[in-house]
């Protein structure tokens, strides 16, 4: 059912911003995403890291061939899909309880980083809601979104509105 939502979805103003710091920062731009879908990726970003995973990748549960490009939707019932080892093929999702992907890489990101921004997040969420408390004090750290997130006094800028329209005003301010 996700899949069938998400392949509907379209990428808004606020991915083609990204999209075109990308292009400025380089490899200096470090996107993580707590989103499964791949909206950055039709936005024309080369590189996202999916903390919680991909909605659109498979992988399997027991052997280690790596997570592959999977839009079945399995409309009709049918047996849970299986891997040629036997092991049952899973959606490459981090589910609640487990542990979120590539996290060494985002602290070392975290480490480096000069400005910080969160756009869209409830900073509820863990470990991503206390990303910002880890660069606290040493990085510029911006909050853009269309509602007030929890953690938000742990940010130095707060941009309340809508992704879309707040992000082409302050792209231009990140070096
Ligand atoms: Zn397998």
């Amino acid at each position: 059912m996700r899949r069938r939502v998400a392949s509907a979805a379209k990428p808004n103003p606020a991915h083609f911003v990204l999209a075109s710091l990308e292009q400025k920062l380089c490899e200096r731009l470090f996107l993580c995403t707590q989103n499964v879908d791949d909206l950055h990726e039709q936005a024309g970003l080369n590189c996202v890291v999916h903390m919680h995973g991909e909605l659109f990748k498979s992988r399997c549960d027991t052997c280690s061939r790596a997570p592959f490009r999977d839009t079945n939707t399995y409309d009709s019932p049918v047996e849970l899909p299986q891997c040629e080892c036997g092991g049952g093929i899973r959606p490459h999702i981090c589910w609640f309880g487990e542990v979120p992907f590539e996290l060494d890489r985002i602290f070392r990101a975290l480490n480096e980083c000069t400005v910080f921004m969160a756009v869209g997040t409830s900073g509820v969420v863990e470990p991503a809601a206390s990303f910002v408390a880890h660069v606290g004090g040493r990085a510029r750290t911006i909050y853009v979104g269309a509602e007030e997130p929890a953690n938000a006094s742990a940010f130095t800028e707060c941009h309340l509105g809508k992704a879309g329209e707040v992000l082409p005003l302050l792209a231009g301010s990140i070096q």
